[in-house]
């Protein structure tokens, strides 16, 4: 039979006797479209052309994925109504609607129109109702060219191109140009590709499966004019052609999105996609997205060229577009096409590099210090505990996270972070020896001598007089230092809490006290004090550049941090989101400071550093060696290794067959060991008689002479300093 007649049969099968017209419309491809128009209706309807076994693969792909998501309720694509899978016919629903245009696109402000494609992919994608999904997900083959590792993407672009280089005939100047650039052009640039791809992950499973329409993008899109509310009208897009539709990765659907060449799409709009979380995979494996970006770009340099293939050039004739000026243009536009791929590649992996950084909840993607990318977790506690830097007992596990550029230990800020620490800081209590009333107050345990001997350890680079700033003043231990300092300061404080301002202008003759942000100061200093601040900031750089700013010309900068190097234990004070060390302390200061100092004489277990915009007047102050040398801090992890013994001798004690062991301390680290102590614990001990008498953490505090000298004392310290404690206090007996 006549196809004209097959098909005057199948209209008639579906549509009844009434009378007809068929309208040719612009279609695929692949195909044949037209509108079918009665009186009252209209539909669409599209003639396959047959592959080379007589069948209609694509066809089948069609059906089942308009049939599926009509399955789903889905009205962003034509409703399918008959289908002939001998004859390859299929007849829709007529949809009214325009091609949407580059301008169309670009005149769209708010992206209305890309977010509508990607509210199409997760529409479909999406698990409304389990049944009905799993049916469609099982009705639902693998798409054509469907890639599930490296390997295939790789294959799909191979095969093209050999296919080109091989049925192309050098017949005249035009066929020789374009096998030319086939062999010398993109031949070469596949070469380079390939060598990106690691053997190792060539095979691995890609785990990026979803339901794909394949071939998906504005080209295949129509905009469709619907009533928004009763008085509006919206344009809405309405998608066709899933001939090769079924089951994809998600990094070939979002790279083909990108690349197709019709109806070009910026690739600035990839963030969109990202922020979904559907698409995240592209920001955690970002290489495979760029490689696969990468070749569909080829793919698509190669499908320009399609024309110049003898077989798909006859196939076009049959949907009436063939002709021999176009090989010219085609070619043309593959050059034009090629030239842009390293422009879009860049882009690309700034906007997921960006991403990454950005990406809220999971790990925080750059070193706070040298903003590396590479962070790794290097510890994890096994119990939830730890401690507050007010030496509270906290209940939560934490995670230590080392840089793998600069070596610098951190945590990581994500949102139960920030959360956590939010808490921690609302609730703080003044040192409770102390008898503070300060809230907020870092350095409450740093007393007032300890800022004289930091003052004392840098006096010689001090000034005799000008203003000072302290940062995170607290109860102005700082203040107080300064006070008993000869010479003729102006002091200024700042708090993230007003709580304690006015105790501290009166006590300290301060000319102005300053809350929160220290953005707004217009002053600038002589010397600026930070004691135990840096150890707690979140925004490294916006703290340090704002300091330099407010930092005069000879101004200088004092740092206070405790030293990783030496203390261990301060890994379990949560709410110190840095530990620093000697190297990692000069990595950042010398980011903003071009000159840095260190006193001679350290306090024990901390750092003091000086930073200045100009050199300093003694001998040794020379920028840094130790930036110089770029070696990474701790690469064998002593620190994390030391910490951990500390926590399994604890817990070693903890089982032992003892009833009561004394804790030597009253600090964080105390605090800590008494957290994973529990109920062994029957007091602490502390040589300074101030503290005698009182409670720490629900237990008395009691003199080294209260204890007989059979019971045991266990020393939270790090192992130089329990050895001297235990030289020191030989009569005892120590864990
Ligand atoms: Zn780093």
């Amino acid at each position: 039979m006549q196809q004209s007649s097959l098909l005057a049969r199948f209209l008639a099968e579906q549509l009844g006797n009434g009378s007809f017209e068929l309208v040719p419309c612009q279609g695929g491809k692949n195909n044949q479209c037209y509108q079918v128009k009665q009186v009252d209706k209209s539909y669409f309807l599209k003639c396959f052309f047959a592959g080379p076994s007589g069948k209609f693969p694509k066809l089948k792909a069609e059906y089942n994925f308009l049939n599926a998501l009509q399955l789903q309720d889905n009205h962003q694509v034509a409703k399918p109504i008959a289908v002939d899978f001998n004859n390859g016919y299929l007849l829709t629903e007529f949809m009214v609607g325009r091609s949407i245009t580059a301008e169309d696109i670009n005149a769209d402000s708010e992206s209305r129109y890309v977010q509508q494609c990607i509210n199409f992919i997760l529409a479909i994608n999406t698990n409304v109702h389990q049944s009905t999904h799993d049916k469609n997900q099982a009705s639902l083959q693998q798409a054509s060219d469907a890639i599930t590792n490296l390997d295939d993407a790789y294959q799909i672009v191979e095969k093209r191109l050999s296919r080109a280089k091989n049925t192309i005939d050098r017949t005249d100047v035009i066929t020789h140009e374009c096998l030319d650039f086939i062999t010398n052009v993109l031949a070469e640039k596949l070469a380079e590709i390939n060598l990106l791809i690691n053997e190792k992950n060539r095979f691995t499973p890609l785990n990026s499966d979803c339901i794909s329409p394949s071939d998906f993008g504005f080209h295949n899109a129509m905009l469709i004019t619907k009533e928004a509310s009763s008085s509006s009208l919206t344009d809405e897009l309405t998608f066709f052609d899933f001939e090769y539709a079924g089951h994809d990765s998600k990094y070939k659907l979002v790279a083909d999105f990108f690349c197709q060449p019709r109806h070009p799409v910026d690739i600035s709009y990839l963030t969109l996609f990202v922020q979904q979380p559907f698409f995240r995979t592209l920001i955690d494996e970002q290489t495979t997205f760029i490689v696969i970006l990468a070749l569909t770009q080829l793919k698509w340099n190669l499908i320009l060229l399609n024309e110049f293939i003898p077989e798909i050039a006859n196939r076009r004739e049959f949907s009436g577009q063939s002709n021999n000026e176009i090989l010219s243009v085609q070619l043309q536009r593959s050059k034009a096409y090629f030239s842009l791929h390293e422009t879009k590649l860049n882009h690309a992996k700034q906007i997921l590099c960006n991403a990454s950084n950005l990406k809220a909840d999971g790990m925080k993607y750059s070193c706070i210090v040298c903003h590396a990318e590479h962070v790794e977790r290097v510890y994890q506690s096994k119990e939830e505990h730890c401690v507050a830097s007010d030496c509270r007992p906290l209940g939560f596990n934490f995670a230590i996270y080392q840089c793998q550029a600069c070596g610098h230990y951190q945590k990581n800020i994500d949102d139960a972070y920030q959360q956590n620490v939010e808490e921690v800081y609302a609730s703080y209590q003044a040192y409770q020896l102390t008898k503070g009333k300060e809230q907020l107050n870092f350095s409450a345990d740093v007393p007032s001598s300890r800022c004289q001997m930091i003052l004392n350890h840098c006096q010689e680079l001090l000034p005799k007089s000008g203003r000072m700033l302290d940062v995170g003043a607290g109860s102005g231990v700082m203040l107080a230092a300064m006070t008993a300092l000869k010479g003729d300061w102006q002091l200024y404080a700042q708090d993230v809490s007003a709580h304690q301002a006015d105790m501290l202008k009166k006590n300290y003759k301060l000319i102005d006290f300053y809350q929160g942000d220290l953005h707004y100061i217009e002053e600038q200093f002589d010397l600026i004090t930070l004691v135990h601040v840096l150890e707690h900031v979140w925004q490294l750089d916006s703290l340090l550049s704002t300091l330099k700013s407010k930092l005069s010309s000879t101004g200088k900068i004092i740092f206070q941090v405790p030293n990783i190097d030496e203390n261990e234990w301060d890994f379990a004070i949560y709410d110190h989101v840095s530990h620093f060390s000697k190297q990692t302390l000069a990595q950042l200061v010398l980011q903003y400071f071009p000159f840095v100092y260190w006193p001679k004489n350290q306090i024990d277990k901390e750092l003091t550093v000086v930073a200045s915009l100009t050199a300093f007047p003694s001998s040794e102050n020379k920028s840094n060696e130790t930036i110089n040398s770029h070696k990474i801090f701790d690469p064998q992890k002593k620190c994390i290794e030391h910490f951990d013994n500390n926590v399994q001798h604890l817990l070693n004690i903890k089982q032992q067959a003892i009833n009561s062991v004394a804790v030597l301390g009253t600090g964080p680290s105390a605090s800590y060991a008494g957290c994973i102590l529990g109920e062994k614990v029957s007091c602490w001990l502390d040589e300074d008689k101030h503290k005698i008498g009182q409670l720490f953490c629900g237990y008395p505090v009691k003199p080294l002479s209260a204890i007989t000298k059979n019971e045991f004392i266990v020393l939270p310290y790090p192992a130089v300093q329990s050895r001297r404690i235990k030289e020191r206090l030989s009569d005892y007996r120590f864990y």
